[in-house]
């Protein structure tokens, strides 16, 4: 006897009379006085099973022990159901197994938690992973990311890409992030980093003459984690010689239209609207806009010089939008504290009621002017923003997005992709002043701008991005291949030739020695299975991922170490102050 003849999900009315085994899990057991059903289940669905004392007496006993989750075989013969017990809702519905024979194949223990039971905490579903695995949702996302990848194999092979395999521990990739590091046995003391991305393995790969690489690449950052963010993820990475900027957005765009038609959805028309990142940050106040609804940013500034209303009258920038809403009072104080949270003092506004009236507690500063540049149609609120730009874009671009989420403005069935291009090649670290890259520094300026020394806040990169409904899913850019604007880029972020070569020797060395023009793109898996599956979290997405604290709750990683194994790799590990407090 095989296993099975068919999967659970897959015995139809054509079938009727045959015998047949199937094999499975207990999804449910039902005893009807006599008779006993069991639905069957797999990843394909359930089927019923019908067993019958009188004519199966030995299975009957057995199906007696049967319990959620065991796993068994059935054998009989497949017959129609009675019209009355039909079930259309399910695609076995019409048919059921008259079990002669029913062989258990695997017990279960009591479990932690039912398969369909609802606000189960998601550590405990973790912890027991291989059981939520089981899931319909969990199957769905894992077959779905499957084929995603595939459509995005297909997709690199049409077009004649490479899948080259680049090393996971290397030297630390300035991708932004913090490495984490894996001590070598046999140099104790000494570490290499996990790739943050294959990033400059893959230029190499342009260097020697691959031409066209991909990669479903894993990529490891040490970062806080959260709803889309994992120490270790995979991410489509690729990389052209010979291109343009064009050149390599039309691929990604192709890779996203397959992908959409291999899940059976409608893809997003193409091309991709592209968007400028001053442009994107003047009228939604962030680089990933939501594109599914308006409520733009506008520009006050002009009008508000030298204002009665002194935090208007000063301000660099005075920017508003209008919410098609009439907050009340307490509404709009709590909005105030979302602004606050943003970075903002305060949160000055000017309701338009319904009833025609205009409340505002800074009316009386504006001049008829200034309310004119105010109106709004009635029944809607104007917010604003005050102060320094990127502070200003910063606080309306959260209150823009907080508002349209409650109020529900972006069309839930809109699918909006765009690309965010023309970012400036560098910017000042917070914290040090320093100059320092968007991207990563091996991003090329536009061509005219390689000259950026003198005043390097100006230079414009060849860096996009792209955007789904507000999500970033990746990021890529033509790459510098002139070791001189390399060196240039290492020198402005204030890095001595000395540490430069240190670093990137490696790097500078093979751009002198015949390094074609090149660019690419990496774009995060998961973030996007996730988008596609309707997904809020890539912990749906992933089979067995960590929770926010970093732990692995399934096999309990990570663990200490004893002492002897560290003393080998020339570590010794310090006492944490929470264990130094207990001593
Ligand atoms: N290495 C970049 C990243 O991982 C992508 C790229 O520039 O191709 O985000």
């Amino acid at each position: 006897m095989s296993w099975r003849d068919l999967r659970c999900g897959e015995p139809r009315p054509e079938q009727v009379g045959q015998r047949l085994t199937l094999a499975g899990w207990v999804d449910t057991r039902r005893d009807h006085g006599g008779l006993v059903f069991v639905d069957l289940r797999d990843h394909t669905g359930v089927c019923q099973l019908v067993i019958n004392p009188e004519h199966a007496p030995e299975a009957h006993a057995a199906a007696h022990e049967l319990r959620n989750e065991f796993v068994v075989r059935a054998e009989g013969e497949l017959v129609a159901r009675a019209p009355e017990a039909v079930n259309p809702g399910l695609p076995t519905g019409g048919v059921e197994l008259q079990v002669d024979r029913l062989e258990v194949l695997s017990r279960s223990t009591p479990l932690p938690f039912q398969l369909d039971e609802e606000h189960v905490d998601e550590t405990l579903r973790l912890r027991y992973r291989w059981l939520d695995l089981r899931r319909g949702q969990m199957q769905r996302n894992l077959r779905l990311s499957h084929t995603v990848v595939q459509s995005i194999r297909r997709t690199m092979d049409e077009r004649g890409f490479i899948d080259v395999w680049t090393p996971s521990m290397t030297r630390g990739t300035p991708e932004g992030a913090r490495d984490f590091l894996v001590p070598v046995r046999l140099q104790p003391g000494k570490f290499f980093a996990l790739a943050q991305s294959p990033q400059l393995f893959k230029q190499l790969c342009m260097i020697g003459g691959i031409d066209r690489y991909y990669q479903i690449a894993t990529c490891w950052r040490d970062e806080d984690l959260r709803a889309d963010r994992q120490f270790e993820f995979r991410q489509l990475d690729l990389e052209m010689a010979f291109v343009e900027r064009e050149d390599v957005l039309d691929v990604m765009e192709a890779v996203v239209v397959d992908a959409f038609a291999a899940v059976g959805r409608e893809p997003p028309a193409r091309p991709f609207p592209r968007i400028g990142y001053d442009e994107a940050i003047a009228r939604y106040g962030t680089d990933k806009p939501d594109l599914r609804f308006g409520l733009e940013i506008q520009d006050a500034t002009e009008v508000t010089r030298g204002s009665e209303f002194g935090v208007f009258g000063g301000a660099e920038a005075v920017r508003f939008i209008v919410v098609p809403q009439e907050y009340s009072r307490a509404e709009l104080a709590r909005l105030e504290e979302v602004a606050k949270e943003w970075g903002a003092k305060g949160l000055a506004y000017i309701v338009h009621g319904a009833d025609g009236e205009t409340r505002s507690p800074i009316a009386k500063f504006l001049s008829e002017r200034e309310l004119a540049a105010f109106a709004a149609p009635a029944g809607s609120t104007v917010l604003f923003g005050a102060g320094e730009p990127e502070l200003v874009a910063r606080v309306l671009g959260g209150l823009r997005l907080h508002v349209a989420r409650e109020l529900g403005l972006a069309d839930p069935d809109a699918e909006v992709f765009h690309w965010v291009i023309d970012f400036p090649l560098f910017q000042r670290d917070e914290d040090t002043g320093q100059w320092t890259f968007l991207h990563h520094p091996f991003t090329a300026p536009i061509s005219g701008d390689e000259d950026f020394e003198g005043d390097p806040g100006a230079a414009k990169s060849q860096h996009y991005d792209l955007i789904w409904n507000g999500w970033e899913l990746g990021s890529g850019s033509i790459r510098i291949h002139r070791s001189d604007v390399q060196a240039a880029v290492f020198r402005t972020m204030g890095m001595s030739d000395d540490e430069a070569n240190g670093k990137f020797g490696f790097l500078l060395e093979a751009l002198e020695m015949g390094a074609p023009p090149h660019g690419g793109f990496a774009m995060g898996l998961e973030r996007f299975v996730a988008l596609m599956a309707g997904e809020p979290d890539i912990r749906q997405i992933v089979a067995f991922p960590k929770v926010s604290s970093g732990a692995d709750p399934l096999t309990g990683a990570p663990t200490p170490m004893p002492a002897e194994v560290l003393r080998e790799l020339g570590i010794e590990a310090v006492p944490t102050e929470a264990e130094s407090e207990g001593d």
